[in-house]
């Protein structure tokens, strides 16, 4: 997100470029952006943390690509993306796979592979790949997930405290990782967390790292482990939604660097690489989806703006995925927002013959009319791949990257889902 009169008019130029030479339903993804979000994290936290992406939240080849030469680590969630991701260049030493059900075929994929971490859910999931390792006449290493048993308030997703299929019980740890460091075939490298995310509350967040470097510190000690590689699943949010603010992560240092800075100087933790695993928060707010609106109608006092796309390629925005109230997604109307002339309320839906195809409830904005393009925010996250793109039998959205170079945008069409698996004529 980018404030200014300049960088809105940026903005609407770019994303009238691409409705009108691409166009719609699409996806824009501003890799400025990214790279940004890159910078500020590492600055944020003074390079304490070394980042990895979270694949799973937008697996589109042309980011991952570009992500290579970005971060340091990447995240798969499985064997798909790791094949995804091999095939676009990452080494196998960079990549960490987690996952609940990872299948045999998968965990000997990343075996073979030689990937860096198998991050384990379970004990039996330990045992299953140790036979697989020796078998291979390998040594895999591992990080055991555990699951805490609390959570700070202020996270929109909550994993902890609660019957989990995502790692090992905090309670269960100690008799878990006594086995796995028994277990031929895995060398037990160290321990990953990730318990909630989309938190926009600083201190939240800081305590919830202070929870996992006191399950690391804990379990670390107790087996006389010095880690090689500790993951914090980051739990960084974005403002979806008009009036949230944007996460402050200055305060999420000022609350965590002391307590990390103190881990770093244990001899157990001297060379241990604390790595922080994030999606949303690098790619979120760099995408934006267009849609077109095709007809507005009124409906017992009510403007319906029918638009060209919806839930198929943006199960969030429509309130799906995994929230329980739908709140609108930031949203406005390309063009025309410097002179915003009568608002009025509109209910976006999509094309889909079902009700919950709702984009937007009473969303104020400018008049609309057939042919108008309104860009829905925070949307490089969970995007087309986390929607039900088959669904009815619509075309999938286009996917474009933009870039600035010298002063202006380059526009690369980078769409990751084929028209062809839904229907053989789609213009
Ligand atoms: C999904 C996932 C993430 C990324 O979550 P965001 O909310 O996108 O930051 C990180 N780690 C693991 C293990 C995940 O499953």
């Amino acid at each position: 997100m980018r404030g200014g009169a300049a960088e809105m008019e940026w903005e609407d130029g770019v994303l009238a470029r691409v409705a009108d030479e691409y166009g719609t339903p699409c996806f824009v993804y501003d890799m400025d952006v990214v790279r940004e979000r890159v910078g500020r994290l590492e600055r944020a936290f003074g390079g304490r943390f070394l980042v990895s992406y979270a694949m799973k939240s937008n697996p589109n080849p042309a980011l991952l690509a570009r992500f290579r030469d970005l971060v340091p680590y990447l995240d798969v969630s499985s064997g798909g993306e790791l094949a995804l991701a091999l095939q676009h260049g990452w080494e196998p030493e960079r990549i960490s796979f987690t996952g609940p059900g990872k299948r045999r075929w998968e965990l000997e994929a990343a075996v073979e592979a030689g990937i860096g971490e198998v991050v384990v859910e379970s004990v039996e999931e330990a045992r299953e790949l140790a036979r697989l390792a020796v078998e291979q006449g390998r040594v895999q290493p591992v990080l055991a997930r555990i699951a805490p048993a609390r959570l700070p308030a202020g996270f929109g997703v909550n994993m902890a405290g609660k019957p989990s299929q995502f790692g090992i019980d905090e309670e269960e740890a100690e008799r878990a990782v006594e086995e796995i460091l028994s277990l031929p075939g895995l060398a037990l490298e160290g321990f990953h967390v990730y318990s909630g995310t989309q938190s926009l509350r600083p201190a939240a967040i800081a305590e919830n790292y202070a929870i996992f470097v006191d399950i690391f510190r804990r379990l670390c000690g107790r087996f006389d482990v010095a880690p090689r590689k500790l993951i914090f699943g980051s739990g960084l949010g974005i403002p979806y939604h008009e009036g949230d603010a944007p996460l402050a992560l200055e305060s999420v240092a000022e609350g965590i660097v002391p307590l990390l800075d103190e881990l770093a100087a244990e001899p157990r933790f001297a060379a241990s690489r604390l790595v922080l695993e994030t999606g949303r928060y690098l790619v979120g707010e760099a995408g934006y989806y267009l849609t077109s609106v095709l007809r507005v109608k009124e409906s017992r006092g009510t403007a319906i703006a029918v638009c060209d796309g919806g839930m198929n390629h943006h199960l969030g925005a429509c309130g799906h995925l995994g929230t329980v109230i739908h709140r609108n997604y930031r949203m406005f109307r390309v063009g025309g927002r410097e002179a915003p002339l009568a608002e009025r309320p509109y209910d976006l839906v999509g094309p889909l013959c079902t009700t919950i195809d709702t984009l937007g409830h009473r969303v104020r904005l400018p008049d609309l009319t057939a042919g108008d393009v309104v860009a829905v925010r925070c949307s490089g996250a969970y995007g087309a791949t986390a929607s039900p793109v088959y669904f009815i039998r619509h075309a999938p959205p286009r996917e474009v990257l933009v870039e600035r170079v010298d002063g202006e945008p380059r526009f690369e069409e980078v769409s990751m889902l084929s028209s062809r698996a839904v229907t053989a004529e789609v213009p």
